[in-house]
């Protein structure tokens, strides 16, 4: 068994403090929302809600699939809520953020997959707050390709799906998932004029050349923007940290990614898929 790694220094993180880390935090109380900054126990909290900004997780915070990397329940979910969107749509209203990011847990024991909430809650933020630029997040619709155009129908001006990892990993990181699926999901979304993210966890035990194996993928399935990051283990239930890139490392890919002709690639170890996402609008597609 490896020996207990330590995390090094660049992973060290600002404590969340402050008037705008409490104002967020109220706000989706009050509102009774899910996020993944929480849920996900993301390094990041202290700078992005100090900013004002959260990544709202909508669809409940049980998830139909058992990720190893990732803290959400696994489970069967409740009945979703029909008001979800308007609330969410409320919040982010309130909060009187530049630019939103949605995402959800996996549904797939919906026919649609939560489509039409997901739908709804566009529509409904676009209505209440039609300043805001919003990024949608969202799960593999297991091929349901209807479900995925309702999904990414309601106006948002970036939609991504994380690949999460290297194809040869997919069976022990996402084993529900599968690698050529969400490539296809990411050509169809751009064949849909849409603005295509994704992003990839390193320190899973993948190699660099696996690596660029997937930039090609996915620049060949029409992929705009990636976002680069360091997995880390959210508790000792998880999957196990194989190793902690170095900040060279990131930016070695970054400038990689853009020569194998990704639009934008964000890369640095505290990087996640709505880090910095406000700057993801604008990319020319
Ligand atoms: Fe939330 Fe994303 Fe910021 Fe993390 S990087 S705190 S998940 S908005
Ligand atoms: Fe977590 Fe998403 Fe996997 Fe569900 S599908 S376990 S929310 S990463």
């Amino acid at each position: 068994k490896a020996k207990k790694r330590q995390k090094p220094n660049w992973l060290r993180v600002k404590l969340p403090v402050g008037q705008a880390y409490a104002n967020v935090r109220k706000i989706v109380d009050e509102n009774k929302l899910h996020t993944i900054c929480e849920s996900g126990n993301c390094p990041n909290m202290g700078e992005c809600w100090g900013e004002g900004t959260a990544t709202f997780m909508i669809l409940g915070n049980v998830c139909t699939r058992s990720c190893t990397f990732c803290a959400v329940a696994t489970g069967r979910p409740p009945e979703y809520d029909e008001k979800e969107p308007i609330r969410v749509a409320e919040a982010i209203k309130t909060m009187g953020v530049k630019h939103a990011v949605l995402t959800s847990v996996n549904r797939d024991e919906l026919k649609d997959r939560g489509a039409e909430i997901w739908y709804q809650t566009v529509v409904e933020t676009k209505r209440l707050a039609p300043e805001t630029t919003i990024e949608t997040l969202i799960p593999d619709t297991k091929g349901n390709w209807d479900a995925l155009y309702r999904m990414i129908d309601g106006g948002q001006e970036v939609v991504s799906h994380n690949m999460e990892t290297v194809e040869r990993l997919y069976r022990r990181v996402r084993p529900q998932a599968k690698y050529q699926r969400s490539l296809d999901q990411i050509k169809l979304t751009n064949e849909y004029g849409k603005r295509t993210k994704s992003g990839i966890m390193l320190g899973l035990g993948e190699t660099e050349d696996e690596i660029y194996k997937a930039m090609d993928d996915l620049v060949a399935h029409g992929l705009h923007i990636l976002t680069l990051g360091q997995y880390l283990q959210p508790t000792k239930m998880h999957i196990e940290v194989a190793e902690f890139i170095h900040p060279d490392q990131f930016d070695k890919y970054r400038e990689e990614g853009l020569k194998r002709g990704l639009k934008y690639v964000e890369s640095g170890p505290l990087v996640r898929s709505s880090y910095h996402a406000e700057r993801h609008v604008n990319v020319p597609i």
